[in-house]
């Protein structure tokens, strides 16, 4: 499954996977994400958000687009098939007119997930010492504050387990004031996840998990984003 995407998007000469492609990728590798269809008209992703169920989320899937957000390219809380025809039509609307030229492949349609801690868990390559994991709470946590613990991959269960205790924002994790504390357990699991995905696939050159709600039982990626290295020179 991972080999397919990845040969496809080479094919199609991309570095940057699609969300669909990325969360298709961290499925396979058993990270729980809210995985996302591909839809190409309003009428097409009122029928999957039907499928999936309401509330809905819908996103710009493009290979031009890094930032879907920026772009007006993401609608959330859609709650019934009305919401998302017309959010599907506001959505190719904003990102034209915020990136026009953009290739627009259609509509992702997705579950939306529970409100939660927001993490974030990244990869990247320092080109002397390899493959690097980064974890941190999302938005201002990373952004601002850069309170972020990173190893170098692949880590171990003992990295794992230190890597979530070790930023300083931990206790929003263990459940500050009316915040419902996340599962530690379930968040180093995903640590040791990423860090075997792409130890197993080294043509992963970038991985951004962002965000990803952090439950009391378990983890759930609602965005994800990856580049792949430039393709080997063929011979
Ligand atoms: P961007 O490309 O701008 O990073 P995201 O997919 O991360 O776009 O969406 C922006 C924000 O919307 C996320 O940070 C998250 O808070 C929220 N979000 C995105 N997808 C979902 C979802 N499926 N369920 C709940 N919230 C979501
Ligand atoms: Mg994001």
């Amino acid at each position: 499954m991972t080999s397919e995407i990845v040969a496809h998007a080479r094919e199609q000469g991309r570095n940057l996977l699609t969300e669909i492609e990325a969360k298709a990728i961290l499925e396979d590798a058993g990270i729980p994400t809210t995985s996302a269809r591909l839809a190409t008209s309003p009428d097409e992703a009122a029928r999957i958000a039907g499928e999936i169920g309401y509330p809905a989320v819908l996103k710009v899937v493009s290979a031009d687009i890094v930032h879907k957000s920026d772009s007006g390219g993401v609608a959330l809380g859609l709650s019934d098939e009305a919401a998302v025809r017309a959010a599907y039509e506001q959505i190719l609307a904003s990102v034209a007119a915020a990136e026009p030229g953009a290739r627009i492949d259609g509509v992702a349609v997705q579950a939306m997930a529970r409100p939660a801690t927001e993490v974030i868990v990244g990869v990247s390559r320092d080109p002397q010492y390899g493959p690097l994991l980064m974890f941190g709470l999302g938005g201002v946590y990373v952004e601002v504050l850069k309170d972020v613990s990173f190893r170098l991959i692949p880590i171990t269960p003992r990295d794992a387990h230190q890597m979530v205790r070790e930023i300083k924002s931990r206790p929003l994790l263990e459940g500050y004031r009316s915040r419902e504390p996340a599962s530690l357990e379930a968040l180093e699991q995903l640590l040791l996840a990423v860090s075997n995905l792409v130890e197993a696939h080294p043509e992963i050159e970038q991985l951004d998990l962002n965000p990803v709600l952090a439950y009391r039982d378990g983890v759930l990626a609602v965005d994800a984003r990856a580049y792949l290295s430039p393709s080997p020179p063929s011979l």
